[in-house]
């Protein structure tokens, strides 16, 4: 570390600029920097993020003697440009210190920050007689006591009481029959004052701090210290920005929105941050300051006429009211509205982005308080990014790395509306599986939903978990809730797929066949609740919902992507639909087509248990003679939807006890169906009974006991692709054998494959190009695939399976302690959602390298839950996969997430 530990900024100068803000933090390299540019920002100073770590380090006493020759350097530096005196006693104005954090990454509302430091008994007396406003004198001092009594000496409430400040305050106002606090006189706030010291004496135990200095060593550790409060702990690990970075303190003169009615504080924003359109808004209050602002205490107005007219509109407020009442700044103060506008101007050509601003008008004089890249919804960041590029502002490389790939998911899923969730009762929270916005009325079981569904009801389907029989519920429904699984559990993997929104372990959640309790509360059949697939919460009753339309910059930052990118996206898609959707969104093919699910739908189970109950071999092939002509048509649907671009179609993978009926009940009803004694099919489904299903008999272990299943669903593939091939398209299919962890496993497999397809070729009269390869999802494939690319002329990585062979952790049962694992931050991530590069990363890089060099030409994919997350799309580019593959609904997202990998 550097042995400068302060950075000073003042009247155009600044020893800091905004490309240091991992040592200076967003808002202390912009505070820098705006100086540098010539925008009016008070003095003062910031000391680095470095002395953050230092301080966790050394602790407290040796660090205040570490920086104590700079701060007081740059203290003075300040008093001089502000002509202004820290801790006067007379003849000066005293100097009064706001003391704020800022991290490198913003972490809004997460860390201290003291204001009017260095007000005590004559500091007050000095400012109310200069000033000649003794009322603002005394509120600032007792807003001073009030916050540092708050965030340095730690009075807080009681538990289940008042804060002990704001309860003298009202005793204070319901004696005067005062309703706001701007009712409050001079001689009040005197009053208060007193109290207040009293508040801070009773609680800390000590009297308030008078002298200036004991203030600001105060301040200055108090930030330090709120780096490692629980919430702050917490944001940071739900945003995953490092321990170690530690946050700045930022020290600067005061200025003051609350001098009188030439003052004024706001908030203001370059563009729109909700739509991005290029409109200059924000809210300001005269004779307020910024926290008044941001604590809704009074009705900020709008800073722009055209914003305030719009407001008046939505309002119903008239032309006349409006002028009457609620002036626009541009309005109001025109020349100090100018030189705003100016500023912003500024700011957004200077940084080339949006800007959130901060700024003060005190006693007519413009300060500017801060700027940072706004914050802005998924609509806006596009938008943005489109203009600000057509304008010429910015190249397409910043125009795709400004993207958050995971916030294209607003633009593609509905939403709710923000005024109605704003209203709505939570009821509990889980995993965010699925995103999306889902209102309906609850049902308990698949047929329910399918039912309800066909009488044009909306519906969500609530399971204790769902399996693949609950398949045609879920397509029914409008979103799925269940009381367990984790973000890789069936539910979630397949209302992805369908890009339904569902929320999997839902906290509080009790599922009992037909109704549901919640934190003890009953709900039954019928009831609505609504669901936010994207946070995770459950809301009470209906929520309403709107759907976002995809425009045409939405097309415009694809186009972006595709000119931009190595890597390919596919999806994962069991349907003509599905792969219809994909296409449109930009897949290039399927990666993952699971045969298995197509086995659920209308009668085509009975066939399937059919085959599942035959003892012999004939028999089974009797009953897979009647599944073939529907997998054909299948197949035939999903290569025509996808013609001209690979389609991965893996063969049967799952354990057969998933396609029987595990209630007695059921059980009887397919022995009647298939004609057979209901001891047959209970004991078949004793027998199929495994204590690691996972593990267990499934995958190629069913095309390598039962080899006829293999050849019905290769046979299936072929005839589809020379049917199509006869019609004068184009099919390419690619066959995938699930689960091998041995290269022969995957031979056997290969020759029963390739003879059968050169039987269906004769029959046929006619060839198509097809390929065999495997997924690699067993640590041995990945360890021996040199081995195994003999066979195989494609990989693609089950990062699923993967995960859980690597891990040891079960993915239908991760849930119940991965979350805990990452609160005590022993994960950082759930492995399942983000790829572990250093661990299962090794096995996908292994099999990457080991493959190619047995066969340069294999082709290499992953079509594991992973391929459409963000950071593991960067890492499969960095690993050099051919392409990654996901459920349709993130095809977008992954596009953009492998252009930005590309690109970076
Ligand atoms: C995988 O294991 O990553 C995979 C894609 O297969 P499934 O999720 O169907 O097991
Ligand atoms: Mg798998």
């Amino acid at each position: 570390m550097s042995n400068k530990r302060v950075y000073t900024f003042g009247n155009g100068q600044a020893e800091g600029k905004a490309d240091m803000r991992n040592l200076l933090g967003g808002k202390g390299a912009n505070l820098a920097e705006m100086n540098l540019i010539g925008v009016p920002v008070p003095a003062g100073f910031t000391i680095t993020t470095e002395v953050c770590t230092e301080y966790n380090l050394k602790g407290k006493e040796a660090v205040v003697e570490l920086m104590r020759a700079e701060v007081e350097a740059g203290v003075a530096a300040t008093e001089k440009v502000m002509n202004a005196k820290f801790g006067s006693t007379g003849e000066a104005f005293p100097l009064l210190l706001s003391v704020r954090s800022g991290a490198r990454a913003s972490m809004p509302g997460m860390m201290n920050t003291v204001l009017n430091l260095g007000m005590n008994d004559d500091a007050v007396k000095i400012v109310a007689e200069k000033s000649g406003n003794e009322k603002f004198a005394y509120d600032s001092y007792r807003r001073f006591i009030h916050m540092y009594g708050d965030v340095v000496m730690g009075v807080e409430a009681e538990e289940g009481e008042h804060n002990p400040f704001e309860v003298v305050l009202d005793e204070l106002k319901e004696a005067k029959g005062y309703k706001l606090d701007t009712e409050l006189t001079a001689e009040d706030l005197k009053e208060l004052v007193e109290k207040y010291k009293a508040v801070v004496r009773e609680h800390a135990g000590v009297d308030f701090p008078t002298n200036p200095w004991d203030q600001l060593w105060g301040a200055v550790c108090a930030v330090f210290d709120s780096w490692n409060t629980e919430r702050a702990i917490l944001y940071r690990r739900m945003e995953q920005i490092p321990d170690e970075w530690g946050t700045a303190v930022n020290v600067q003169a005061m200025v003051y929105g609350n001098m009188g009615e030439t003052s004024a504080t706001g908030v203001c924003f370059s563009r729109d941050a909700a739509t991005g359109e290029d409109l200059f808004n924000g809210e300001y209050l005269i004779n307020a300051q910024g926290e008044d602002v941001v604590a809704g205490v009074r009705t900020p107005l709008e800073i722009t006429k055209i914003g305030s007219q719009r407001w008046a509109e939505r309002n119903g407020t008239s032309e006349e009211e409006r002028q009457k009442n609620f002036l626009s700044m541009e309005e109001a103060m025109p020349e100090l509205y100018a030189e705003l506008n100016e500023v912003q101007q500024k700011l957004e050509d200077h940084y080339s982005d949006m800007q959130d601003m901060e700024f003060t008008v005190q006693d007519g004089k413009l300060w500017m308080l801060q700027t940072r890249s706004g914050k802005r919804t998924g609509a806006a960041m596009v938008k943005m990014a489109i203009d600000m590029l057509e304008e010429g502002r910015i190249d397409e490389k910043t125009a795709i790395l400004r993207q958050e790939p995971n916030k294209l998911d607003e633009l593609l899923h509905p939403v709710f509306d923000q005024a109605a969730l704003d209203a709505a009762k939570e009821l509990s929270k889980g995993l965010p599986a699925s995103p999306g916005a889902a209102t309906g009325q609850v049902v308990f079981s698949a047929d329910a939903a399918e039912k309800w569904a066909a009488d044009g009801k909306k519906v969500i389907l609530v399971r204790r978990e769902t399996s693949p029989e609950d398949l045609k519920g879920m397509y029914a429904a409008e979103g799925i809730l269940t009381e367990r699984g984790g973000m890789t559990s069936h539910a979630a993997v397949v209302a992805r797929g369908m890009g339904k929104c569902c929320i999997s372990s839902a906290a509080g959640l009790t599922v009992t066949g037909s109704s549901m309790s919640i934190n003890g509360v009953e709900y039954k059949e019928g009831d609505f609740i609504s669901l936010n697939g994207t946070t995770g919460i459950v809301y009470e009753g209906k929520v309403a919902t709107i759907t976002p339309s995809l425009d045409g910059d939405f097309g415009k930052m694809m186009d972006l992507a595709e000119k931009n990118t190595r890597m390919y996206v596919r999806t994962n898609a069991d349907s003509p639909a599905d792969a219809q959707t994909a296409r449109e969104f930009g897949a290039k093919g399927i990666g993952l087509c699971r045969t298995e699910h197509m086995f659920f739908e209308g009668d085509r189970i009975w066939k399937m248990r059919e085959m599942i109950l035959a003892e012999t071999v004939e028999g089974r092939e009797e009953a897979l003679a009647k599944l073939l002509p529907i997998q054909r048509e299948d197949f035939y649907g999903i290569l025509k939807a996808m013609d001209g671009f690979g389609v991965t179609i893996r063969l049967l993978d799952p354990p057969l006890h998933e396609f029987t009926p595990n209630d007695l009940e059921s059980q009887k009803e397919m022995a009647e169906k298939l004609g057979v004694d209901v001891k047959v099919v209970t004991e078949k489904v004793e027998g199929l009974h495994e204590f690691n299903p996972m593990l267990g008999h499934r995958g190629c272990r069913l095309g390598n006991t039962y080899p006829e299943i293999t050849v019905m669903q290769a046979r299936a593939i072929i005839e589809a692709a020379c049917d199509l091939k006869k019609e004068g398209l184009d099919p390419k299919p690619e066959i995938m054998v699930p689960l091998i962890g041995t290269v022969k496993e995957l031979k056997m497999q290969e020759e029963l494959i390739r003879s059968t397809a050169a039987k269906v070729f004769e029959e046929k009269g006619v060839e198509v190009d097809y390929m065999v390869g495997t997924m690699i999802e067993i640590p041995r494939a990945a360890l021996t695939a040199n081995e195994v690319a003999e066979v195989a002329e494609f990989f693609s990585f089950g990062t699923n399976d993967l995960t859980q062979m690597t891990f040891g952790y079960s993915r239908d049962d991760a849930g119940k302690f991965l979350p805990i694992y990452i609160e005590k931050g022993i994960l950082k991530q759930d492995p399942f959602q983000a790829l572990d590069q250093t661990g299962v990363g090794q096995l996908v890089e292994m099999g990457c390298q080991k493959g190619r060099a047995a066969r340069p030409e294999l082709k290499l994919g992953i079509c594991g839950e992973h391929g459409g997350e963000p950071s593991s799309v960067e890492f499969c580019h960095r690993t050099g996969l051919d392409y990654v593959s996901c459920s349709p609904f993130r095809v977008p997202i992954a596009r953009l997430a492998a252009a930005q990998a590309n690109l970076r």
